[in-house]
């Protein structure tokens, strides 16, 4: 992989990277549409990152379905495909790490500790290796795009990251590898977290700016879906994902919710028109 992207930049070509777990879906598929549109060649990568994965988590049963995969990518016009195993991702004494400090200990960083380290660490690694003129990742894992952006201004990375929209299904959740875990109800109650988005959409749209009081209409939507059990429901800076108390700088609004035992996330960003304005841009 590295004599391949090194041979690519050596031609002066725009190298684009995607890095996925697998199980591949339409909003993967977007990343690579993007990735095309703006590099050649396009290397995505499809590695199962034991390192960030907590103990009880799914890493075991986490859907790995190569051979699909591996059609779709090649179906989208990827040129190459870095499928690396896990020993030599990390072999014996494998022993450093990449951490962004803060910003990985607050939401997802608490609910699920070491997580983000191992996000950071695999990502740095791929990076590295490849060594693309753009990486892409979704908005859909806010935090987790945050935290990149973040690294790779910290360690003077040559790669710019580039964040997309999520891909959502027609009734509104957003796609995951995960939401193949979910059965027929749960699919159901699933839509739960965009009905709370939208739901603080319309209170915004309506004149409401105070955190507290939108929190509040997150968790009473939440709330009466019996199958959702809130992990947080936070209104957030964009740029530190500290909570804020008015709603009148760019923010998001972060969910996390376990739906039976499946865990999903969503999220909506929120700008403001121009510094300062009252008016808002959402981002769904
Ligand atoms: P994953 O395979 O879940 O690690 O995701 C690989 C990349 O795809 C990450 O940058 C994700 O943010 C992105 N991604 C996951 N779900 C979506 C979605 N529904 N729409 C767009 N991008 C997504």
């Amino acid at each position: 992989m590295k004599e391949a992207a090194r041979q690519a930049r050596a031609e002066s070509r725009v190298v684009g990277l995607v890095p996925t777990m697998g199980a591949l879906h339409a909003g993967h598929l977007s990343l690579i549409e993007r990735a095309k549109r703006e590099c050649s060649p396009v290397i995505a990568s499809i590695f199962v990152n034991p390192k960030q994965f907590g103990p009880n988590e799914d890493f075991s049963k986490y859907p790995r379905t190569f051979e699909s995969d591996s059609e779709k990518l090649q179906r989208a016009g990827v040129d190459s495909l870095f499928a690396p195993e896990a020993k030599e991702i990390y072999p014996d004494g494998f022993s450093t790490y990449v951490n962004v400090d803060g910003l990985s200990e607050r939401l997802e960083g608490r609910s699920r500790p070491g997580h983000f380290r191992g996000v950071t660490t695999v990502v740095m690694k791929l990076l590295q290796i490849v060594q693309p003129n753009f990486a892409y990742f979704g908005r859909k894992d806010a935090q987790q795009s945050r935290l990149i952006t973040q690294m790779t201004r910290d360690l003077n990375l040559d790669t710019e990251i580039v964040v997309c929209p999520p891909v959502r299904e027609p009734d509104g959740l957003a796609l995951s590898s995960r939401n193949v875990y979910l059965n027929a109800e749960e699919r159901k109650a699933a839509t739960v977290l965009y009905r709370a988005l939208e739901a603080v959409k319309s209170e915004l749209a309506a004149g409401v700016r105070d955190a507290l009081q939108l929190q509040g209409v997150l968790h009473r939507t939440l709330g009466a879906e019996p199958h959702a059990r809130v992990d947080y429901a936070e209104i957030v800076d964009a740029e530190s994902f500290e909570s804020i108390v008015r709603v009148n700088k760019s923010c998001y609004v972060l969910l996390a919710v376990f739906i039976g035992k499946t865990r999903l996330i969503d999220n909506l960003s929120i700008e403001t028109k121009s510094p300062g304005s009252e008016e808002l841009v959402f981002h769904f």
